[in-house]
């Protein structure tokens, strides 16, 4: 493990050592106060926003690099998403030990997850953990939340500022700030007109909220609301739920590991992130060689039963390879999802309102489910379906639709995010000549590998648009993602060279590239955040945000650009 010096040349000013010989991270003494209004003033090689899942293993991976890096992170404590989701019922979708990182053994070996899709404390836990077994928390500056970020092409550095106030001067820049973490509230009149607390599922506060004996209203029927339903379905006095659309929603099948479990898990936990690593999502599960007219109606129908009782994403990655490319195929899919809620809900008129008919199962993010739909058939749970009765305001006592009033006593926003370019569009960041991203994205994102962008040398966009990490098991398009920029940077600093851009031609054909692998899929035909579409940010332009071309096509593609001396980029 490096130590955190330099051991390249970059031509920054050396930060100051401080008293036990050691150079410091960041706080640079002999230029503190130089920027009139700043609180300090720190020069590293590296940055890092965000001290998330990406955020944590750039960091490592700079810093053994030789390089001094620091991160900062908006929040408190290390852990991004399972820092700030932290709403009853909040778990993991992928299975745990698929959802670990792999970079090193003795992580692995020590490591024991406790359910086989692990709850948010849990995941936290885990990543706390990281942070201290492999000493980086003395490199992250913890309620620093990155506001703007200018380059300074003379200088070949970013300038870094921070909300509160401190500046910091880095050759380079990546961004680890998540595809989804930037919560947005409904735009519903008289929002902020209600009495008791109204709280939106990533701002959940950190000591919990009791809601027994409460009422409570849920706005929303998202990956997010499905996991946290039936959870405050078993302790509310009332649970309202207001659904706009109805979501496809698949049994999640979690269970505690046991100790049988456990033991095959040991045995078998790199050859199942081996299979991760050659999988189209980096999960364990992966399309059928099969399409669904291949096989006859009893076989298709078993099939499905099948993958309805495994774990996960069996259903939504395991399937047909026609389902998510033919209307056909799909339809008769969602045909079988339809039934199976109509199984477990009792009221046939409940059950109608929760079998969407607006798009097919798996063209959006399909939610994971516990208990869903059996939630509904409690005495204390009322759907509200939206699109018949929708919401005409929000009032101090709780939610009126053009029905009737929904007296409440604590309401819940699970109203989704600006999804993947939303927490760039946060920051202030100018490139070349002062051009912004914004600017540069007005029409939807362009880049290069879903990595860097014309105009913005040295800055790398881990898991930002237009990367595979948009439609994968995270932490394994994650870690491919933090080793190529870390093997990118490296390769620059051998060359003797400080800098490096995507240029024009070959962010155009990647971008071109992107939409293609969406194009071809049913879902490129159905409104959510995969495309930025966000009812309560109604400026914003559709535009494919994700790739959709899966982890070793994407993984082929960088390793060649790479093999090819950085083929497509302009280093200098
Ligand atoms: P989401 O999928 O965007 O869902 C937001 C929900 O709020 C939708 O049902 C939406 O309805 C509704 N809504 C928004 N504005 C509204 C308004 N003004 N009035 C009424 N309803 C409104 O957000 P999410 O559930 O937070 O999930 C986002 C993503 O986070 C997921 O797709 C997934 O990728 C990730 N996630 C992951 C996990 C996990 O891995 N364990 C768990 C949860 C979430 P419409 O559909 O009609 O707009």
């Amino acid at each position: 493990m490096g130590t955190g010096a330099g051991t390249y040349d970059l031509g920054l000013p050396a930060p100051e050592p401080t008293a036990s010989g050691r150079r410091a991270i960041g706080t640079h003494e002999g230029v503190r106060g130089a920027m009139s209004g700043h609180r300090d003033l720190g020069t590293v090689d590296a940055l890092v926003i965000g001290a998330g899942v990406s955020g944590l293993y750039q960091l490592l991976r700079l810093r053994d690099l030789g390089l001094r890096v620091v991160a900062l992170e908006a929040g408190s404590d290390v852990g991004g998403t399972w820092y700030w989701n932290r709403y009853p019922g909040a778990r993991f979708d992928s299975e745990s030990y698929t959802y670990g990182y792999s970079f090193s053994d003795a992580l692995l070996d020590e490591w024991e997850w406790t359910e086989h899709f692990s709850p948010q404390a849990e995941t936290l836990r885990y990543l706390r953990h990281v942070a201290d077994r492999f000493a980086l928390r003395a490199h992250i500056r913890f309620d620093r939340r990155v506001t703007s970020a200018t380059w300074d092409d003379e200088a070949c550095r970013w300038t870094v500022a921070t909300e509160d106030g401190s500046t910091w001067l880095t050759q380079w820049l990546v961004t680890a700030i998540g595809a989804l973490s930037v919560p947005t509230l409904p735009a519903i009149d008289g929002r902020d007109d209600f009495a008791g607390p109204a709280i939106h599922t990533a701002r959940w506060p950190e000591d919990g909220v009791d809601l027994a004996g409460l009422r409570v209203g849920v706005i929303g029927t998202g990956a997010t609301a499905v996991q946290l339903i039936p959870e405050v379905a078993k302790v509310a006095a009332s649970l309202t739920v207001f659904q706009r659309s109805p979501n496809w929603c698949a049994p999640l099948h979690n269970r505690p590991i046991d100790a049988e479990a456990q033991a095959r898990i040991r045995e078998n936990q790199r050859d199942m992130l081996r299979r991760c690593r050659e999988t189209f999502g980096g999960f364990l599960h992966d399309a059928e060689g099969e399409k669904t007219t291949d096989v006859t109606e009893v076989e298709r129908e078993a099939f499905w039963e099948q993958r309805y009782a495994e774990p996960g994403f069996a259903l939504w990655f395991a399937n047909y390879r026609d389902v998510m490319v033919s209307p056909d195929a799909n339809r008769l899919l969602s045909d079988f999802m339809a039934r199976k809620i109509a199984e477990r809900v009792h009221d046939p008129d409940v059950a109608k309102r929760l079998i969407p008919t607006d798009h097919g199962f798996g063209t959006k993010r399909v939610p994971l489910e516990t208990g869903y739909y059996e939630a509904y058939n409690q005495p204390n749970v009322e759907l509200v379906d939206l699109r018949e009765t929708p919401i005409v305001r929000i009032t101090a006592e709780g939610v009126t639709t053009t029905a009737r009033d929904h007296p409440l006593d604590f309401l819940v926003f699970a109203t989704g995010f600006d999804a993947v370019t939303g927490a760039f569009d946060q920051i202030d960041v100018r490139g070349v000549g002062g051009s912004t991203l914004r600017a540069a994205w007005a029409n939807g994102p362009v880049t290069y590998l879903g990595l860097q962008v014309p105009g913005f040398p040295n800055l790398f966009t881990v898991a930002g648009p237009h990367n595979v990490s948009t439609l994968c098991n995270m932490p394994r398009c994650i870690e491919q993602n933090v080793d190529w920029v870390t093997d990118c940077i490296s390769h620059v600093l051998a060359r003797g060279a400080n800098r490096i851009e995507a240029s024009v031609p070959s962010a155009g054909e990647w971008t071109a590239h992107t939409y293609e692998t969406v194009d071809r899929l049913l879902l490129s035909k159905v409104d959510s955040w995969f495309h930025g579409v966000n009812s309560n940010l109604p400026g914003k332009r559709r535009r494919p945000l994700i790739y959709a071309g899966g982890l070793p096509r994407y993984r082929e593609r960088c390793d060649e650009v790479a093999a090819a001396g950085y083929e497509g980029f302009l280093i200098s």
